[in-house]
């Protein structure tokens, strides 16, 4: 309602360490569907293109699959208004750090800065065995699988494979923020994948208020969360910002 988002423009206003939480629902507005549910790319796909053993077994097959989600598809996505808002607040000083369990880069694209990818960046290939990073431009993705030019390896998307764990940077930087924070900005995620789920909990319990954005209610809603505002991503920051910072 008007009330909830006069409330949380409020709280927003006034914090002083703000952090995001978001998930797949922040980019459904950009075209790019969540994984899960029937219009969810795991309808269309065999999420096993994603388990590292098959990875590993399988390069060329699981290389087929990735390069049609996530350079043909996620590679040619645009970021929407909810990403723009989080940029803006970022640049106007109200957001602190932004722990995003997305991989499609489109934070980033926004012109978010301080964002910690707690599931990596799909946006990005890397040699398991030199590290080297490439951009999807600089690699052919016409002969799969593709290979480092230094050492002949595989390259992998340099995202969260089932069986990887959280890249350590990302996860100690997203406690301490989550520990340091008042305000959590939860925007579009069922709070279903672990330990990932856990950011905001961990914020809650050392005592920040929590404000969650979504189109339906989610594991958080009626546990953690102080206001809901229920919603798309980019009309309920869309109109937070417009609240917080009216054009004269
Ligand atoms: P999820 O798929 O479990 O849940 C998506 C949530 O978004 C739901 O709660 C849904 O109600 C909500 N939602 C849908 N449309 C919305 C909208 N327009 N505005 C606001 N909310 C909306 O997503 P998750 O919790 O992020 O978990 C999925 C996992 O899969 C993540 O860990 C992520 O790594 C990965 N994933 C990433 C992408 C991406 O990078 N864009 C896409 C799909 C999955």
């Amino acid at each position: 309602s008007k009330v909830d988002v006069r409330q949380a423009a409020e709280l927003i206003r006034n914090s002083g360490s703000m952090i995001a939480f978001t998930g797949a629902g922040i980019s459904v507005e950009s075209g790019i569907p969540p994984f899960r549910g029937p219009e969810g790319l795991w309808s269309r796909y065999d999420p096993q293109c994603l388990d590292l053993d098959f990875f590993h077994s399988h390069p060329k097959e699981s290389w087929t699959a990735i390069k049609a989600i996530f350079y043909d598809f996620f590679g040619k996505a645009e970021f929407n208004q909810a990403h723009r808002v989080l940029a803006d607040f970022e640049t106007k000083g109200l957001l602190k750090a932004l722990v995003t369990q997305n991989i499609d880069n489109l934070h980033q694209m926004a012109g978010s800065k301080n964002v910690l990818e707690f599931h990596g960046n799909s946006q990005k290939m890397i040699c398991p065995v030199c590290d080297r990073l490439y951009l999807p431009n600089e690699v052919d993705l016409n002969k799969l699988p593709p290979r480092c030019i230094h050492d002949g390896e595989v390259l992998k998307p340099d995202f969260v494979f089932f069986g990887e764990g959280i890249p350590e940077n990302a996860y100690r930087k997203s406690l301490l923020a989550a520990r340091m924070t008042d305000l959590v900005l939860i925007i579009g995620t069922t709070g279903e994948v672990m330990p990932a789920a856990m950011i905001p909990n961990e914020a809650k319990r050392a005592g920040a208020v929590i404000i969650e954005i979504n189109t339906e209610p989610s594991n958080y809603t009626h546990r953690i969360t102080d206001i809901f505002l229920q919603g798309k991503a980019s009309e309920i920051l869309g109109e937070l910002e417009k609240v917080i910072f009216p054009k004269k």
